[in-house]
């Protein structure tokens, strides 16, 4: 079996690692990049194939410039779940030593459209391999070739090819770049804007415009101080949008009267520069969208300048989309009080503390509560499924102030706890979005204690949140956000 010598390697009892499982391949196949800082730092580069991930150690950080070919040694084959793997090794355990994800993304087989078509397999097989990634940091061609004669037969050679999406490091040029480059390139950089027009953003950042334009007319809110918002909670709210397809909701006008214009958007238009990541998927309808990954703080202020007020993401990332990291539970008031949410809530948290799941609460920015679990369990349809199981005990608790019903005829002044969300292709409001309503009020993380029936969501807002945040020791969602997010860059 692939992954026989994975497992060989491993005590499952110490390691977090994932098991020696393969997984449901994805519709379009996953790379990722793994910074290992293990006896020695180096990076695992993964390509998906066969329900598992062929994989290498490359010693030094891959390179974008085509004349920093990195030296790759072939190692076993890794489950396709360590792709979205971060964490710490324990001491005493093979390759002990902290794993960060470096890039992902997904990537084609350019071998399949050679005149004699090959599979990923078949060109480990015979020593090449040719692929175009799809990643933030890596993009575009790049090929892995087996080293002949000299060496052990699994050395390798990963190798940016000459693209529109090569980078010749900074400072260096073509050839010369070989001796002079290793110990300095912490980073990848971009090319000189005569040649690479395409990547000038990444050192000039995003151009703002219309700074006065009103968002918020009813509050006095201007674009710029929306952009100014989002650049401040930029990193708190990243880790629960990174690679997450993402929908997004655009009021380029501002929340100004019923004629503004108010579009929720789905696919990337082709106008947007090629730096902002997407990742193509199939809809429900069978026609593909561009989604945008909101990866970093330009891509943020970027959607922003857009006029982008609030930001959806799906429950999972790219790494692996059909399994969500974090349940919902989306109390939605409808015609009852806010007060009978906060019954629910609480109930909620019982429940869930009785199964032995830790529960995070944030207000949804308007006039409801959303209970968040982290989720490593399974796929949509489980998590769901299990959801629902809690919540029909908390409407056996609470009959009179709780339901499950869809039918919002049916729910009459009861809470609605919502399940459904918990599906692919569904969205939900990360915490610290804005929302599109008068107060400009944020989906504001909650401690447990201020769940109480004198809480008032509209008191989490633009011009409130900072403080509120200085106040807090501690970040009432820290403890989610490692399981939904992994950390921001370093
Ligand atoms: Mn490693």
């Amino acid at each position: 079996m692939a992954l026989e010598k994975y497992k060989e390697k491993r005590d499952f009892h110490t390691t977090p690692e994932p098991p020696a499982r393969p997984g449901q391949p994805h519709r379009k196949p996953i790379f990722v990049v793994q910074e290992h800082h293990a006896s020695r730092l180096h990076y695992d580069f993964r390509l998906e194939a066969d329900g598992v991930l062929k994989s290498w150690a490359v010693p030094k950080e891959p390179s974008t410039d085509p004349a920093n070919k990195r030296l790759a040694v072939h190692v076993e084959d890794h489950p396709l779940a360590y792709a979205s793997f971060a964490g710490t090794i324990p001491e005493g355990q093979y390759g002990a030593g902290t794993v960060e994800i470096w890039d992902s993304g997904t990537f084609d087989n350019l071998l399949t459209e050679k005149p004699v078509p090959q599979t990923v397999a078949e060109g480990i097989a015979a020593g090449r391999l040719e692929f175009a990634l799809h990643g933030k940091k890596l993009r575009g061609r790049f090929a892995l070739i087996r080293m002949s004669g000299k060496g052990r037969k699994d050395n390798w050679l990963l190798i940016k090819m000459k693209d529109e999406m090569a980078r010749p490091e900074a400072g260096t040029n073509g050839r010369a770049s070989r001796k002079a480059a290793p110990q300095r390139q912490a980073r990848s950089t971009p090319a000189p804007p005569q040649r690479r027009p395409a990547a000038k953003h990444a050192k000039e950042g995003v151009t703002f415009t219309n700074l006065d334009k009103l968002m918020y007319p009813e509050d006095g809110i201007t674009k710029g101080e929306v952009i100014e918002f989002y650049r401040r909670i930029g990193p708190r709210l990243l880790p629960y949008l990174r690679d997450r397809p993402a929908t997004l909701e655009r009021l380029p006008e501002g929340l100004d009267g019923a004629q503004a214009p108010h579009f929720w958007q789905k696919n990337t238009p082709a106008s947007y520069p090629d730096w902002i990541p997407r990742v193509e998927l199939p809809s429900e309808q069978g026609k593909t969208v561009n989604y945008v990954l909101v990866n970093d703080l330009d891509n943020l202020l970027y959607l922003v300048n857009q006029g982008t007020l609030t930001f959806h993401a799906w429950f999972s990332r790219v790494e692996d989309l059909d399994r969500p990291d974090f349940v919902l539970f989306d109390l939605d008031p409808g015609q009852a009080t806010f007060g009978d949410v906060v019954t629910v809530a609480n109930e909620l948290y019982e429940v869930l503390k009785e199964e032995g799941s830790k529960a995070y609460v944030k207000t949804s920015g308007k006039t409801g509560l959303h209970v968040l679990v982290p989720w490593k369990e399974g796929d949509y349809d489980e998590a769901r499924a299990w959801a629902q199981r809690l919540a029909e005990r908390v409407v056996e608790a609470l009959p009179d102030q709780a339901t499950t019903e869809r039918s919002k005829a049916k729910r009459g002044r009861r809470v609605y706890v919502d399940v459904l969300q918990n599906a692919r292709g569904h969205h939900a409001v990360p915490p610290y979005v804005l929302r599109a309503v008068p107060g400009a009020t944020v989906s504001a993380p909650l401690r447990w204690s201020e769940v109480t029936p004198d809480l008032d969501p509209a008191r989490f807002n633009l011009k409130t949140l900072f403080r509120r945040l200085a106040r807090l020791k501690r970040d009432p969602l820290a403890g989610l956000a490692p399981a939904t997010g992994r950390r921001g860059k370093k």
